[in-house]
């Protein structure tokens, strides 16, 4: 007779294990282990930087180049991966986006030399682009009917155009100052990018189970940075006001102060709507406000 413990392994290996694939090094990297960590799965063993298990969670980490991320996803040597949206639409395998993570934000843009006169993409006709993006950069030129000549080079893309590769790039953007530092102005946006969470197409039902797991701890992390807990004191004849400005989860919590006539109040507020509330709770007389990061979110 089995332990349930023994049971549940036993389930493990018989498929529920996930192996995931993560940027080996470079500007996914550290957000990804840092995203692992928020949902409480421990990597800590990642001496062999090749893969490592995870402790407390049925999950093995490959760490790959981001460009591989797909094809391996695709012929299952990885379940799932984290990836940048751009690199999922531009090596157009055959996986499924699950969830966007939050992370690895960009665009990739057109650019052109910051004092050409670019109206529409009209200007793009018959003109050399240089990009690491041909797919992408080709289905933009597509759906616009430009015919230019897309010129595919792997990277330092934004210097085409100052040593006479090519007339306009397409690249990804940021800040925009690597542009700027180059002499480009970005023209337009063809694609907005995040990091991205990938899956094979045929996991197996108990993969699909820890799978499944992993996303909803991903959502609780997501979930808890776009939202602040914040508590303040208020006067109680301003409390009605102060309230109906803090929906809260389902409504906040009102407790009595030691001073009479107060109260302090909790809440939750969306971090997008922060600075406006706190303005409006400050006019109402609200004092000592405090707002607290929150770590996950269950709801
Ligand atoms: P690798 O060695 O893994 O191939 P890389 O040089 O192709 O790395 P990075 O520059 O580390 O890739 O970028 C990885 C991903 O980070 C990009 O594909 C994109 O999704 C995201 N990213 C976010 N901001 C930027 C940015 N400003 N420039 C480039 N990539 C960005
Ligand atoms: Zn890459």
């Amino acid at each position: 007779m089995k332990s349930t413990n023994e049971v549940a392994s036993n389930n493990y290996d018989n498929g529920g294990k996930l192996k995931l694939a993560i940027q080996k090094s470079g500007r996914l990297n550290d957000d990804s282990m840092k995203l692992l960590k928020e949902c409480g799965i421990d990597i800590s063993n990642g001496v062999n930087r090749l893969k490592a298990d995870a402790n407390n969670f049925p999950l093995e980490v490959f760490f790959l180049r981001d460009d591989d991320i797909p094809q391996y996803v695709e012929d299952g040597v990885a379940d799932i991966g984290f990836v940048g949206e751009n690199v999922v639409y531009e090596k157009n395998k055959e996986v499924i986006e699950v969830e966007k993570l939050g992370f690895g934000k960009c665009r990739l843009s057109i650019a052109v030399g910051r004092n050409e006169e670019y109206v529409d993409a009209n200007y793009l006709q018959g003109k050399k682009i240089a990009t690491s993006y041909p797919v992408i950069t080709q289905a933009f030129l597509d759906k616009n009917g430009i015919n230019a000549d897309i010129h595919e080079i792997s990277g330092s893309v934004e210097i085409a155009p100052g040593i006479g590769l090519a007339e306009a790039i397409c690249d990804l953007v940021s800040s925009g100052s690597t542009l700027f530092m180059n002499g480009l102005k970005e023209v337009e946006v063809i694609l907005k990018s995040e990091a991205t969470l990938i899956k094979n197409k045929n996991l197996n039902a108990a993969q699909q189970q820890v799978l499944d797991k992993l996303i909803f701890r991903i959502q609780s992390v997501k979930k808890a940075k776009h939202n602040k807990y914040v508590l303040l004191n208020a006067p109680n004849d301003q409390l009605d006001k102060i309230i109906a400005l803090l929906p809260g989860m389902k409504s906040p919590t009102v407790l009595p102060l030691a001073t009479e006539g107060w109260s302090s109040v909790h809440t939750v507020i969306k971090e997008s709507d922060f600075w406006d509330i706190i303005e409006q709770l400050k006019e109402l007389g609200a004092q000592g406000i405090l707002v607290v990061p929150i770590e996950k979110m269950i709801i």
